[in-house]
């Protein structure tokens, strides 16, 4: 899911300022489509000066009069608070919303922020699928705006960017079959230099496997670690 087809929905925003930073949040983090619902005052020269060099984004502002026309298109709505479960809603951490946002590519997403002083109203939590809370200090939880927008835009560009490492990663990583040849060729390879006593063998092993399986081995290292076993076996064949 690319950054910058993810939409940001800012409803009934009373200071323009808070806009402009918004605008600024998002596209420090890869984000570029604003849609401001029934905005106080827009546009505003508060509005520019927060967004400093974001101001492409605000250039490309999206004004409407109600949440429904910002939303029509979108297959995945989800919708900040500052409370967990609001309406019995199920309610995720910024974090884990990033995450099932980033792995449905073909949808389009936004995500709802409410008005400074008291939120998003039921009516427009109903039209979203998901609410999004950001788990702060439980005796003071309400973020400035963009502040929230920010918090979010940054989780989405860290599973964002989680994601397409494990996509380029996944095209050459070892399979199964392969590293259990590497770990039966190890295994082989210990036992012959005397390494790994009877005893503790099972141990010893199974803490060898949890250590390359951090690793997530791909095919390449396999082949380099499975061809050192080989030429240390040669060496030794030769001197015996
Ligand atoms: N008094 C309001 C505060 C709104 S803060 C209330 O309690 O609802 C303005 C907007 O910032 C919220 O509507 C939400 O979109 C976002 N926001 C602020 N703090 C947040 C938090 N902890 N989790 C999720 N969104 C938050």
């Amino acid at each position: 899911m690319p950054l910058s087809q993810i939409r940001i929905v800012l409803v009934n925003t009373t200071d323009p300022g808070n806009i402009g930073a918004t605008a600024r949040a998002m596209k420090t983090m890869g984000l570029k489509q604003l849609y401001l619902v029934e905005p106080k005052s827009f546009p505003h020269v508060n509005a520019s000066v927060r967004a400093s060099n974001a101001i492409d984004v605000l250039a490309e502002v999206t004004v409407v009069d109600h949440l429904a026309t910002a939303l029509q298109d979108c297959h995945l709505v989800f919708g900040t608070s500052t409370r967990i479960r609001e309406l019995n809603w199920v309610s995720l951490t910024a974090r884990a919303a990033a995450e099932k946002i980033v792995i449905n590519p073909k949808q389009k997403v936004a995500v709802v922020f409410g008005r400074e002083r008291c939120g998003l109203i039921n009516k427009e939590l109903q039209q979203c699928h998901f609410q999004i809370n950001i788990p702060a200090n439980p005796d003071y939880s309400s973020l400035n705006l963009a502040a929230a927008v920010q918090i979010v835009c940054y989780e989405l560009r860290m599973a964002f960017l989680h994601e397409t490492k494990l996509d380029e990663k996944s095209i050459q990583l070892a399979d199964v079959k392969q590293q259990e040849y590497f770990y039966q060729h190890l295994h082989n390879l210990l036992n012959k230099i005397e390494f790994l006593k009877p005893i503790r063998s099972q141990q010893i092993m199974d803490r060898l496997r949890r250590l390359f399986s951090r690793t997530e081995l791909d095919m390449n290292e396999v082949k380099i670690l499975r061809g050192i076993l080989s030429t240390i076996e040669k060496k030794l064949a030769s001197k015996s």
